[in-house]
């Protein structure tokens, strides 16, 4: 349908391992992703998840004779808005087209998309991918071709009963932005991270929730492989791909079978496939000639869409920060590393936290927390940021007490621990636990005494060697039970030593 050019500058070279010769693997990607919004687009039924089935169903979406589809404001500016979170060019007028098939899940016997004018044209997407073997991200930006509203389908339930096959209509006309990238994209973890970071952005933008396990975001894959600088090959379309980590897979197998065929001096089929995830391999589904001619026409049941520039104005002025935007704000003014700021932008709801936490405080400290503590304890237990019991006051807190000199690092670890398993105030904890540092000179002398006492050959050894005074400061620290502050256990270590 599009003319293709390759837009993808300068020309990286990334071929696949294992084929005899260089091959380039090209990707486009068509993402299917659910509009946030209450109701369906073009009926008031609730898009709720997880409903009874056939609960959420109006006459519109059952097309019950003589009933007429309402356009639903909301999600006309959800699209909009992704759009403008795409950087991509947003259409004052746009048309709905039917798409004719029959499909038991599809009673109207159309879907109400958008074909030749759609809502939101060309926009760009930059995406790290990385890390490589070196551990250096590499920025790459995949053009997006164009972004359309349209209607999801319904489901067929085929497992049910012996003879019959159901079907539930709570998704029926649910409204989906298809989000079609250009053939950027040049590798299987090229086309992950622009899924990942796509979906980051939808998140941002409370337009779509990106959940791939409820089939909120699912994603078409097409593929096809090159020699280097030669012309585009035929490619084919794995559908409805649900997952981040079978975009990748399936983009491998196929590449490699793609590839295997024309190194026998064989020719590409374009067809759509399916991908089995149980296998890892695609299978063909149907061939390019068994390809539907849906007989698209503006539906006259709809007018086109048109709005004025002053409400996509008002629409972008009130975009949230984005992804892009947050990660330079938290290298630039607040002194994070890029890697620090990538972690904690990659998700909206820690980068918020972070920004809890770092009220008031040195950035890198906050960040630190957040990553090395908070988000490892959250991953070994399979909690996630939005529901974790531990409140950015609370960690906040524990930064203040090292801060201030009340507690040691090796302490306020075990403090940490305490306020995961059981909440509460941490300076309360640390007052009534008994976990303060000790300053007291006199206390931590005794204890450094007690230590080269009992070690005299070690005190030998560390004349010659200082690095030893370490291993002194370490058994003190141990002996004290971590509540020694470090740094004056180790000038008295080093002075009743006698070394520098
Ligand atoms: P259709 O609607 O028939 O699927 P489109 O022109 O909308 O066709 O393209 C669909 C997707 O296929 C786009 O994401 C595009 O980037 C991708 N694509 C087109 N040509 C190729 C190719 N040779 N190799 C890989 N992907 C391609
Ligand atoms: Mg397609």
């Amino acid at each position: 349908m599009t003319e293709l050019i390759d837009t993808r500058t300068p020309e990286p070279k990334r071929f696949i391992a294992g084929a005899s010769d260089d091959w380039e693997v090209i990707i486009g990607l068509e993402v299917h992703a659910q509009v946030t919004s209450k109701s369906k687009l073009f009926s008031g039924a609730s898009t709720e998840f997880g409903a009874e089935p056939n609960a959420n169903v109006s006459l519109v979406d059952a097309a019950m004779p003589g009933m007429l589809p309402v356009i639903n404001e909301e999600c006309v500016a959800q699209a909009v808005r992704t759009g403008l979170g795409l950087n991509a060019q947003i259409n004052l007028r746009s048309v709905f087209d039917r798409k004719n098939y029959f499909y038991p899940d599809l009673p109207q016997g159309y879907q109400i998309s958008q074909f030749k004018d759609p809502i939101v044209g060309e926009g760009v997407v930059t995406v790290s991918v990385g890390p490589d073997k070196q551990g250096n991200f590499e920025d790459i930006e995949v053009g997006v071709e164009r972004l359309h509203l349209e209607q999801d389908a319904g489901k067929s339930i085929h497992d049910q009963h012996p003879t019959m096959s159901f079907v539930d209509l709570n998704r029926t006309g649910v409204a989906l932005m298809e989000i079609v990238s250009k053939p950027d994209i040049r590798s299987s973890d090229e086309a992950k991270a622009y899924i990942t970071k796509l979906r980051t952005i939808l998140r941002y933008l409370g337009t779509c929730d990106g959940n791939m396990d409820e089939g909120s975001l699912r994603a078409d894959v097409n593929v096809s492989v090159r020699k280097p600088g030669g012309d585009f090959g035929t490619r084919c379309e794995i559908k409805n791909v649900n997952s981040i980590r079978f975009v990748g897979q399936s983009i491998e197998y196929e590449a490699r079978r793609q590839i295997a065929i024309l190194e026998d001096g064989g020719t590409i089929d374009q067809e759509t496939r399916l991908f089995d995830p149980a296998k890892g391999e695609t299978r063909s589904m149907r061939s390019k000639e068994d390809a539907h001619d849906y007989r698209y026409f503006p539906d006259p049941d709809l007018l086109p869409l048109a709005f004025s520039q002053a409400y996509v104005d008002s629409l972008k002025s009130d975009l949230p920060e984005l992804p892009d935007a947050k990660r330079s704000r938290f290298i630039d003014e607040m002194g994070l590393s890029a890697y620090d700021a990538s972690i904690l932008v990659s998700e909206k709801a820690a980068a918020d936290y972070f920004e809890q936490v770092a009220e008031g405080r040195d950035g890198k400290t906050a960040a630190n927390w957040v990553i090395n503590n908070l988000l490892g304890k959250l991953n070994e237990a399979g909690q996630d940021v939005e529901n974790t019991s531990i409140s950015p006051i609370q960690i906040g807190s524990i930064i203040d007490l090292i801060k201030e000199g009340t507690i040691s690092g090796a302490i306020a670890k075990e403090l940490f621990e305490i306020v995961w398993e059981e909440g509460g105030d941490p300076a309360e904890i640390v007052e009534a636990r008994g976990m303060k540092q000790v300053t007291d000179t006199g206390a931590i002398e005794s204890a450094v005494d007690e230590v080269i006492a009992a070690n005299p050959e070690k005190v030998d050894q560390a004349k010659e060697k200082p690095a030893l005074a370490g291993w002194f400061v370490g058994q003190v620290m141990k002996s004290t039970g971590g509540k020694a502050n470090p740094q004056s256990v180790q000038a008295l270590v080093k002075q009743k030593l006698g070394i520098e």
